[in-house]
Parts: structure tokens; sequence; C-alpha cells
């Protein structure tokens, strides 16, 4: 049901509503409580992922070059500033209440399970999925685990999306970028794809530190991090799935990208220029069907954790479409009020809000659409102005 604006408008300034009209119109769908916030890129662990991280880093940290802040494992976990509220729900849910979050996709931490031998790897998937299925069941309505995949037994990886999304109700999968330096546009790891294709759930790349054979020179000054690697690897990892023709083998295949599509938008036009004007520089360029820019637009949906500013947000807005931007936050990573006071402050007709808030997450991630008046937090109805019931927002 669509609310009337205009009897809206009316009410209100009968009642006094000291707001311009223009601002009445904008705040209209607001006005029976707040927008639902759904942050998309929500990282976690388990104790026992942290614990084995530690052990198989002391052992092998060798085979992991760009995790040298973890050679010797983790600190103690209340001296690991993330640590607490990594595995911590309920200090997250007190979190999420006191800054207006309703809902958050969770991510297993990078780099997850990624780095251990096929075998451990598979169990500590298994483990992290069960634990954060039951995470998800103890605050309904409150969470959409995606599955933890360990991709160095892609067969197996494949099985357990599966399972995940079949048994335990997830809404996808998660990889976090490159495994022992491989990277997913080889074929031995398509049957990952296969499986979330046929599953209809979508595959978030999330980011790591850059794979050993372009990790030295962002060893230096931080840059291996989030400043600067985490997307030259995760954005260069999105450009070989389209170049080795992952899209036209998978085409109904849906990838999710953090960090507004990891600087990716940014480049489309120049991606697309050089694509065409030297295609014998890309050896899959005579079977690919469409332009690199086509696949990117068709295939990948972006988030905008630890990426709320506003020129950007607005910028790959425009390029890709106001149904491709999901918002996120990286919790607990990144300074979650400042996040969302910063993502509010972005300028957007409130159409585009519904969609960047919570629309896109719901209709990506297969997420339940809640009525607006279940929403707890801060703007209740201002008096005067009609209610808007069970209207699903
Ligand atoms: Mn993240």
């Amino acid at each position: 049901m669509l609310i009337d604006r205009r009897s809206l408008l009316t009410t209100m300034l009968a009642a006094g509503a000291a707001v311009g009209a223009n601002q009445a119109l904008d705040a209209a769908p607001c006005t029976s409580g707040r927008i639902r916030r759904i942050a998309t890129e929500e990282g976690f662990a388990i104790p026992e992922l942290i614990e084995a991280v530690s052990r198989y880093m002391r052992a092998h940290g060798d085979q992991e070059p760009g995790l040298p802040e973890l050679r010797n494992g983790f600190p103690p976990l209340e001296r690991f500033p993330w640590g607490p509220p990594l595995i911590d729900f309920e200090r997250r849910i007190a979190d999420m209440d006191r800054d207006g979050i309703d809902h958050a996709v969770l991510l297993v931490m990078s780099p997850g399970i990624q780095i251990f031998e096929p075998a451990e790897g598979l169990e500590l998937a298994r483990l992290v999925n069960d634990r954060a299925a039951e995470v998800a069941r103890r605050y309904p309505g409150r969470f959409t685990p995606l599955a933890a995949l360990a991709p160095q037994a892609p067969e197996a990886a494949a099985q357990e999306l599966e399972r995940a999304v079949r048994s335990l109700g997830m809404k996808g999968g998660i990889i976090n970028s490159h495994t022992k330096g491989e990277y997913l546009d080889d074929r031995r790891f398509w049957p990952i794809f296969a499986a979330a294709q046929a599953l209809e759930v979508p595959i978030y790349l999330h980011p790591r530190e850059p794979s050993p054979r372009m990790l030295a020179p962002y060893l230096d000054f931080g840059l291996s991090g989030a400043m600067w690697g985490y997307a030259a690897e995760t954005g260069l990892h999105a450009l070989r799935l389209i170049l080795a023709g992952v899209f036209d083998e998978f085409p109904r295949l849906r990838l999710v990208l953090g960090h507004l599509g990891e600087g990716i938008p940014y480049y489309l036009d120049r991606i697309d220029n050089r694509y065409r004007a030297q295609p014998r520089l890309v050896p899959t360029s005579s079977q690919l069907q469409r332009l690199p820019s086509e696949y990117f637009r068709e295939h990948f949906w972006i988030t905008s954790s630890g990426a709320n500013w506003a020129p950007a947000v607005r910028f790959c807005q425009q390029v890709l479409g106001v149904d491709r931007v999901l918002f996120a936050v990286d919790y607990p990573f990144e300074d979650q009020p400042a996040t969302v006071a910063q993502a509010m402050a972005i300028p957007m007709p409130a159409t585009e809000q519904e969609s960047f808030f919570h629309g896109n997450a719901e209709r990506v991630f297969g997420i339940a659409p809640v009525t607006r008046t279940r929403l707890a937090g801060p703007a209740p109805p201002r008096p005067g102005s009609p209610r808007r019931g069970a209207t699903a927002a």
C-alpha cells in the first residue's frame, strides 16, 4: 500500500510540524518509524577458528607470507582489539541495537579457513557454519550468515555450500579471495560456482591481503591491508573471473564485492576501452561474449563496507544503478556509530535510501522484509501522522 503523501503533508502541516514542504515530502516514507538498516558485510569468528589459525601460523607461517603479524598466532583475545566483538554475539546485538542496525549479514573473518590443508579447512568450514546457523536461530530476524567455504577442496566446498543452504538455511557463500595464491578462475574451482548457480545463492568475494606472487611491494607502509592491498587483491580476483569467462559458463551466477566494488566501478570505462583496443592481451577475448563492464553490471552487486563516503556511493549508484549498491559497515573493524552517521548523511532520495539500506539486501540475500512499525530505534511517529499499519517496508 502506497502512502498518500499529499494527505500526509496536509496532516503534518495541520499538526504544526516544523518542517518545510520539501523536507516533509522527503521524510514521508519514514514518518512511522526509521528506515530499516541491514548491514551486509559484518565479520565474525568462533574461538576454535582463532585457535586453529594461531596453531597453523606458528607451525607453517612461512606458507602465508601475507600475514606476518600472525606469525606467532593471535595475541590473547582480550588484547586483540577485534577479538571480543568478533566472537561475542551478545555484545554484537547490543552494539547493533545502540547503533540502529536491525539485521547483519555475517561473514567469517579473513583469511577464514583458506590457510588450512584441505581436510582441516573442510572440518572448520562445517564447524563455523553450524555455529553461525545456531547464532541465527538464537536471535531470530537479526542475522543472515553466509556459508564459509574452503576452496582448497573444490568438490567438498560445493557440497558444503549445498548443505549450508539446504540444511542450515544459509543464503550464500563467502570466500576470502585467494587460496594459497590461487584464484577461482582456475577451472578446478568451478564446481563451487556450479553449486551457487544451481542453489540460486550469491558468492561474496571478500578481501584478504595480496597473494604471495604480488605481495612484496605491499608489505611496506601497511599497504597490504585495508588501505590498498585488499582492494588490489580482490579487484584483481573479480577481473580474473570476468576475463576467464566464468560468467559465460554460469550465466545466472551472482557475485558480491565489498568496499564499493574494490575500485572496479571507477575503472569500468577504462577497462572496456583497453579491452577493445588491445584484445590480443586477453587470451580469452575471442571467446568472451560481452564486454568486461557488461559482465560486471549484470553479475555483481557491491556493498559499502568501510566505504560510506558520499561522493563514492553516489557515483557507484549512478554508474551501476541504485539496485546494485548495498549498505554495509564492516563491523567490528570499522567504527559502527560513525559509519551509520556517515551513511545516513549521504544525500539520497527516500526511495534510493530504501534500496540502499535494506531493499537490495532483502533481494540479494533473500532476507524477509519486515513491517516498518516493528523496527526499534529513534524517530517514533510524529504526533498526528497516520500509522502505516502492517504495510511491508
Ligand atoms: Mn570485511
